[in-house]
C-alpha cells in the first residue's frame, strides 16, 4: 500500500470507533462551551456510543447562514488564522474558518489524495483552479509542500499559457477542474500535439466524473486520471481519498460520515475553528464498507446529485436563486426567465411582452448587454441573453 498515512487510513474498525468515540467527546464538550448555538441546543447530551451520537441534532445550511459571519466559530476570531467563503442555499456566502491546526490539517489530508495517486518529490506539482473553486487549490499547495513536491500555483486559467507552463516546466501532475482538463485535451487535439511529448503522468480532478469522460481525459493528456470528493464547508480536498480501485475512501479518522434518507451528513472531528456536528450536505449520497485491496478501510462513498437545486456553472456552485437576484437588479426584474446551464455558462429566455418594454431594438440591445454584464460582475458567469415572446 503505498500511503501518507498508513496507519490511520488502514486503520481496523474496532480501532476506529474509539477513536471516534474519543474525538466525538472532546468535540461536543468544546461545541458546548464554545458555541453558544450547540450549547442551547445540546443541553446536557452525552455520547458515551454511537448510538447516543445518532441522537443529537443535525446542523443545516441554514444554521451557518443563520450564524453568518462568525456565530459557528468555536474559537475566538484572533485564534483563526484563514477565512474562505462559499456559496450557501439562496446564495447567500457562508463563511469557513481555519486555524493553524485545520490547515496543518487540511495538508495532509489532501496529501494522503496525491500520495494514493503517485505523487513524489520527485513530481512537479501544477495546479489550475478557476476562481470559483480555487479554495481547494490551498489545500493542494499544502499538500504537495508536505510532499516535497515542486508546486506551480496557477490562477486565473488561460489554456495557452497553460500549455506553455505545462511544457516549459515539465509538468508531472496536473490538478485542475474536469472542464479545464477536457478544454486541455481539446486544445491538444486541434494542435496535433502528442500527449507523449508532456511529462504528465497524474492528472488529479477537482471533482468525480464518470468513467467514460475519465477515460478519455487519460487518453488525451496520456496520464493516469484520479478524481477527488469534497464539501468546502467540510473539507475540500482532504474529506476522501480516491483510490487506486476508484474506491473514494473517507478519512474517517477525521470525519464521521453517515446517510440520512439518503443525504450525506458529516460530523468533523478534529476541526478547531468551525467544528460541524451531524451536517446536512444536500448531497445525495450512498456508503458501502468494502475490503478494498487498496488496503485503506475507509468507508466508501459514492456521491449523487444535489439536493437543493444548486447548479454548476463554469465549475462554480451556483444556485437558482442566485440567478433570479442578478436579474432583479436589472430592469428585466419581474420578467419571466427560464434558464439553459451548460459546463461554460448560461442562456437565459426572457419572455419579453410589448407593453413592458416597448418594441424599440435599442432597448433590449441595451438590456441585453446590462444584463450580461451584471452576471460577469456579480457571479463571474458568462450569460447570453435571449427574448422570447413566452416560455412555451
Ligand atoms: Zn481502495
Amino acid at each position: 500500500m503505498t500511503a501518507f498515512d498508513a496507519k490511520n487510513e488502514a486503520m481496523r474498525p474496532a480501532l476506529l470507533e474509539q477513536v471516534q468515540l474519543e474525538r466525538l467527546q472532546a468535540l461536543l464538550a468544546r461545541l458546548k462551551r464554545n458555541v453558544r448555538r450547540y450549547r442551547e441546543q445540546l443541553g446536557d447530551a452525552q455520547v458515551t456510543s454511537l448510538d447516543d451520537f445518532r441522537r443529537l441534532p443535525f446542523t443545516t445550511p441554514a444554521d451557518l447562514i443563520d450564524a453568518f459571519p462568525y456565530g459557528m466559530f468555536a474559537l475566538p476570531l484572533r485564534e483563526v488564522k484563514r477565512l474562505h467563503s462559499t456559496v450557501g442555499p439562496d446564495g447567500r456566502p457562508l463563511v469557513l474558518g481555519y486555524t493553524t491546526n485545520d490547515l496543518r490539517h487540511w495538508g495532509r489530508l489532501a496529501a494522503r489524495q496525491l500520495v494514493s495517486a503517485g505523487v513524489t518529490p520527485n513530481d512537479v506539482v501544477q495546479i489550475c483552479f478557476e476562481s470559483g473553486v480555487f479554495e481547494q487549490s490551498f489545500g493542494y499547495v499544502t499538500a504537495a509542500e508536505q510532499i516535497g513536491a515542486p508546486v506551480i500555483p496557477e490562477d486565473p486559467v488561460h489554456i495557452e499559457y497553460q500549455l506553455e507552463v505545462l511544457r516549459n516546466y515539465r509538468t508531472t501532475v496536473l490538478i485542475t477542474t474536469p472542464t479545464n482538463a477536457i478544454e486541455l485535451v481539446a486544445l491538444l487535439a486541434a494542435r496535433r500535439i502528442d500527449p507523449q511529448s508532456l511529462h504528465l503522468r497524474n492528472v488529479l480532478l477537482s471533482r468525480p466524473i464518470d468513467a467514460r469522460l475519465k477515460g478519455e481525459i487519460g487518453v488525451g493528456l496520456f496520464a493516469g486520471v484520479r478524481c477527488t470528493f469534497g464539501i468546502p464547508e467540510i473539507m475540500d480536498p482532504g474529506l476522501c481519498v480516491e483510490c487506486e480501485y476508484g474506491h473514494l475512501h473517507t478519512n474517517e479518522d477525521h470525519f464521521l460520515v453517515e446517510i440520512d434518507n439518503g443525504e450525506l451528513v458529516v460530523t468533523t472531528l478534529c476541526r478547531e475553528a468551525m467544528p460541524l456536528l451531524r451536517y446536512r450536505t444536500r448531497l445525495a449520497c450512498s456508503a458501502e464498507r468494502l475490503e478494498c485491496a487498496c488496503g485503506r478501510t475507509g468507508i466508501a462513498l459514492r456521491p449523487g446529485a444535489r439536493l437543493d437545486g444548486q447548479l454548476r456553472i463554469n465549475e462554480m456552485p451556483v444556485y437558482e436563486a442566485q440567478i433570479a437576484q442578478v436579474l432583479a437588479k436589472t430592469r428585466a426584474a419581474g420578467q419571466p426567465f427560464r434558464l439553459d446551464i451548460s459546463e461554460r455558462g448560461v442562456v437565459i429566455d426572457i419572455a419579453v411582452s410589448r407593453e413592458f418594454f416597448g418594441d424599440q431594438m435599442r432597448i433590449l440591445a441595451n438590456l441585453r448587454t446590462e444584463i450580461e454584464a451584471e452576471f460577469m460582475a456579480r457571479l463571474a458567469i458568462q450569460a447570453k441573453v435571449r427574448y422570447v415572446s413566452a416560455l412555451g
